[in-house]
């Protein structure tokens, strides 16, 4: 039976847990950019699932990919090889130029994943003293929500009620080199960071940091893992965030678009020095690396090549982000972006804009309270941010 908005809100509410606050709409329908209700309304979708639609929803490569290979092998679990593993193995090191691929499934495994990684190279190559590794990671952060990723955080909502957390972490202000060379010890692992914050609001950070991150990490024989499970794979205007300033890191997480919004994908990339610390036995995933998410994946990182997607979002997001900064109205504090990753900070909560969008026909969604976040599927058309940019300025001009 065909289900309506009202319907299916209260069914959802009735069962599911309260972890979420979505917007009252009910999505049933996608394509590219537009997404649809029950009712036949239509919305244009500039959240992106968080990013992991950067190739818009329905990509048709990518919806071919994943039909071709459900009807040939969908799991085989790493006992034994499937034949999409390796070709998607090589998409993936040619892509971030390292020697070594480990997949899992979501972005929080992905970050476990390096965590891991850091602390046995600790161990097994740095020499550090057994289970006395640091990592050190960055205030205003989000790493997932698995116990080491809030375990990692700075937000007191994130961890309250799930303690004991993990030990062996410390913060440093985001964008401060002082603070991190102080945190450095013989024991220090890595230094985790997301080049952009993506969760606490487009935070960009001051140009030279993570170049100068880098280096400091490396004269302290410190691992530079970049969560780019958000920045990357072109929504920042470049593959990676980190190549806003040349910054190859030890480590790369990627996540969310790695599967083209179609099905979950996260790995690891790094050289061999690094992830050759595991040996069989010690990690692994039933779901990493199968058949169908492999198949899926490699369609969806041709889509970010052949559509050239980080240009652009590059050239997009800077017209959007000239265009955004000529609203003139006191509750805006700062627009700030790069490529199609932009955030509008007010002095009052975002929430109220928000649904104010979604009456007119734009979703987005408020991050950290006081930021709306514009960060639309990357293949949208100049003519779809004109026709955003006048519902946007129309919110404004009304409240
Ligand atoms: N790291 C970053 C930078 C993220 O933005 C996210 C998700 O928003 C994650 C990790 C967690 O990914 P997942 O929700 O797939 O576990």
């Amino acid at each position: 039976a065909h289900r309506f908005t009202e319907e299916i809100i209260e069914l959802t509410e009735k069962y599911g847990a309260r972890n979420y606050h979505p917007l009252p709409v009910v999505i049933s329908k996608a394509e590219g950019v537009w997404v649809e209700d029950p009712e036949g309304n239509k919305y244009l979708d500039m959240l992106s699932a968080y990013s992991a639609v950067n190739q818009g929803h329905r990509h048709p490569k990518i919806v071919r990919a994943l039909k071709e290979q459900a009807d040939r092998v969908t799991l085989t679990s790493r006992a034994f090889h499937n034949d999409q593993l390796g070709p998607w193995y090589e998409k993936v090191a040619r892509l971030t130029k390292k020697e070594m691929v480990l997949p899992m499934n979501t972005g929080a495994e992905a970050v476990e994943t390096a965590v891991k990684a850091a602390r046995r190279w600790a161990y097994d190559v740095k020499g550090v003293e057994e289970n006395k590794a640091e990592i050190i990671a960055c205030e205003g952060n989000f790493h997932g929500r698995t116990m080491l990723a809030v375990s990692l955080s700075s937000e007191p909502e994130y961890q309250r009620g799930f303690g004991p957390l993990l030990p062996g972490i410390k913060l440093v202000p985001y964008g401060d080199l002082e603070a991190l060379k102080e945190a450095i010890t013989e024991n220090t692992a890595a230094f985790l960071v997301e080049p952009i914050q993506g969760e606490a609001g487009i935070h960009i950070p001051p140009d030279g940091y993570l170049r100068k991150a880098y280096e400091i990490c490396k004269e302290n024989k410190v691992l530079f893992l970049a969560d780019e499970i958000q920045s990357g794979l072109g929504r920042s205007g470049k593959m990676f965030a980190c190549d806003w300033e040349g910054v190859v890191p030890d480590v790369y997480i990627l996540g969310k678009a790695l599967g083209g919004g179609v099905f979950p994908i996260s790995c690891v990339a790094a050289d061999r020095d690094i992830l050759g610390v595991f040996n069989p036995g010690s990690h692994g995933s039933t779901f990493g690396g199968n058949p169908l998410a492999c198949a899926v994946s490699i369609a969806a990182l041709d889509v970010i090549v052949e559509e050239d997607l980080p240009r652009r979002s590059l050239e997009l997001g800077g017209y959007f982000l000239e265009k955004l900064r000529t609203i003139d109205h006191p509750d805006i504090k700062e627009v700030r972006g790069r490529g199609l990753f932009i955030g509008i900070e007010l002095h009052t909560p975002a929430r109220k804009y928000c649904e104010a969008l979604k009456a007119k026909g734009l979703l987005c969604k408020e991050t950290h309270e006081n930021v709306i976040r514009l960060a639309p599927p990357l293949v949208i058309k100049k003519e779809e941010l004109d026709w955003a940019f006048e519902r946007i300025q129309a919110v404004f001009a009304e409240m």
